[in-house]
């Protein structure tokens, strides 16, 4: 069946006119589908990735057969994390604005008090990520014995974050009586078992593109060593054409140390990842909605599902080991018919993975070389002449033009107060040096490269095929340094529950961090034991975590206590 128009679908008035009013025209091909099987009632299981209309596919269908006014949680949807079931619930609420029917996201981090009032207050749709709202319901706060209608959306991120047990536990205690959707990119085995387990005959639907696509983005890439792709992104930073642009980086603290790198040269960036707690990365995410910002420097968890207006130009400071995570990345380029600028900077031991994007993208990158220092002196040159000009057509006030009389008058001439003008007002250029960068071409040069890197990426490449797993390793640098070993600057505590009691570094950091509003990088060494966890915490920060979190909050439904390590 083809659905061209909104109308056909025999949604209420009231949904017709929030999507005129959301701008949405024609069904998109994943709305086209799902919408129709889910109206009937069917199960759904959709492989379709954001940016598809996945969201309007099923809360549309979720809305118009829920009860107005009835104030019970009749509605769940499972995200895996908090943007994006925060960006799931303003679109369900927007969607729902002309009936009488409530939405509320519930994510960690967020208050409980606060979420618990709202639940009392009366909810029809939640919206949660699966940790948080298994402590609601354990809690007793959160009643899910009339909900009707289920969607896990991103289901194969749940898995990938390690959430999947959490899922089924929320599963397991829902009425048997329900309609449910499950929404992923990707239908990994265990995700397509989940749904056969607790999915009868589903309707099912690929969107998934057969070929990724990257039309219309320019795609080029530059060879450089590792340490000089600072260097080289700075020089690019200054030539190119740029609006706004997304760097990506592998890990939490290259991200970090990058953006602070850059900010200190003056440039408006901020850093984007999963250390940062979720006020900060809303703080930052409006800022740069705002324009506020030139740059974000983010890594691939936290930049995924964002919804982020197209940007001039995405940067990889390093290749992503996905190829999937590049055409995620470079799709926040070149969007809407507008045409965005994809810069990979490839260190000599990332060929190889060059080579299996290209064959995923089936088409080349072209090779570019960064600008030399000469090239960049020439188009520093040619900007300050070319702005200089403008300036000059412009005049002077009257004020300048006595100023320039009295230098006159003092002896000097105009070409001698013209050179010292010039020098003054570029001494600003001195902020952006432009360090010399080692050539990488001879393939001996590249040899050596190997060398140094082999060892370390292969390390890392065992311990994390995929990118994404690679971030979650580096967040918790305990499970690969356990004993007592202790960074300076860092006070142990004891926390007391463990392993046995199910906790995950994650936990740990998400609750410690999120809970007492402390930068996650805050947080060192997590060593998980049986029945106990140490933890260790930056001296500065200690006092709040002790005053502010022990017996305050929950995990894996137990109260933490926390206090100083022995
Ligand atoms: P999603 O895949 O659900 O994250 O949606 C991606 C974007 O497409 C969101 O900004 C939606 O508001 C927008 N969108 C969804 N459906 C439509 C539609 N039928 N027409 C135009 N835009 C849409």
């Amino acid at each position: 069946m083809s659905v061209d128009l909104f109308t056909e679908f025999g949604l209420l008035p009231e949904l017709i006119q929030s999507i005129e009013q959301m701008g949405f025209e024609q069904p998109t091909p994943v709305q086209q589908v799902a919408i129709p099987a889910l109206l009937e009632g069917r199960n759904v299981i959709a492989q379709a990735q954001t940016g598809t209309g996945k969201t309007a596919a099923f809360v549309l269908p979720m809305l118009q057969q829920l009860t107005p006014g009835q104030g019970t949680v009749q509605a769940l949807i499972l995200a895996p994390t908090r943007e994006l079931a925060v960006q799931v619930s303003t679109a369900a609420s927007q969607m729902a604005a002309g009936m009488d029917l409530r939405v509320l996201p519930v994510y960690g981090g967020q208050s409980y008090t606060v979420q618990k009032t709202q639940l009392k207050r009366g909810v029809d749709v939640v919206v949660g990520t699966p940790g948080r709202l298994l402590d609601l319901i354990r809690q007793g706060v959160l009643d899910l014995s009339q909900v009707r209608y289920l969607v896990i959306d991103e289901a194969d991120e749940m898995l990938e974050m390690g959430f999947i047990e959490d899922v089924e536990s929320i599963l397991d205690q829902l009425p048997e009586q329900r309609q449910m959707a499950l929404f992923s990119a990707t239908l990994p085995e265990v995700v397509r078992k989940l749904g056969e387990r607790f999915m009868e005959n589903p309707a099912r639907f690929n969107l998934s593109p057969s070929r990724p696509t990257v039309e219309g983005i320019e795609q080029r890439y530059y060879m450089v060593r590792d340490r000089d792709k600072t260097a080289a992104l700075i020089r690019l930073l200054e030539v190119e054409d740029l609006t706004q642009g997304l760097i990506f980086a592998r890990t939490k603290a290259r991200a970090q140390e990058l953006a602070d790198e850059l900010a200190s040269r003056g440039l408006a960036v901020e850093a984007l990842h999963g250390d940062l707690n979720q006020s900060r990365r809303e703080y930052v995410l409006n800022r740069f909605r705002r324009q506020a910002l030139t740059l974000v420097v983010a890594t691939d968890v936290a930049a995924r599902g964002l919804d982020i207006e197209a940007v001039s130009h995405v940067f990889n400071y390093d290749v992503p080991l996905d190829p999937e995570d590049y055409v995620h990345r470079i799709g926040r380029t070149g969007r809407a018919g507008r045409t965005g600028t994809a810069i990979t900077f490839l260190a000599p031991a990332e060929r190889r993975r060059l080579k299996m994007i290209e064959s995923y993208i089936r088409q080349p990158i072209q090779e570019h070389r960064v600008p030399s220092l000469e090239e960049l002196q020439a188009r520093r040159d040619e900007r300050f002449a070319s702005r200089l000009s403008e300036m000059a057509a412009e005049g002077g006030s009257e004020a300048e033009m006595a100023l320039v009389n009295r230098l006159m008058e003092s002896g000097l001439d105009p070409v001698q107060v013209a050179l010292a003008a010039i020098r003054m007002a570029r001494a600003g250029e001195a902020a952006l040096p432009a360090e010399e960068l080692e050539p990488v071409t001879a393939e001996k040069r590249d040899r050596r490269e190997q060398r140094k890197f082999t060892g370390r990426e292969n390390a890392f490449e065992k311990r994390a095929p995929r990118g994404r797993k690679y971030e979650r390793q580096e967040a918790y640098p305990a499970q690969r340094g356990r004993g007592n070993h202790r960074e300076p600057g860092m006070v142990r505590l004891w926390m007391n529950l463990g392993g046995a009691q199910g906790v995950r570094p994650g936990d740990v950091v998400g609750a410690i961090a999120s809970e007492v509003g402390i930068p996650g990088r805050a947080i060192g060494e997590i060593d998980i034991r049986r029945d106990h966890t140490f933890v260790d915490v930056s001296e500065q920060h200690v006092s709040r975590v002790l005053a502010e979190s022990s017996g305050k909050y929950s995990l894996r439904g137990r109260p933490v206590t926390l206090k100083l390590a022995n």
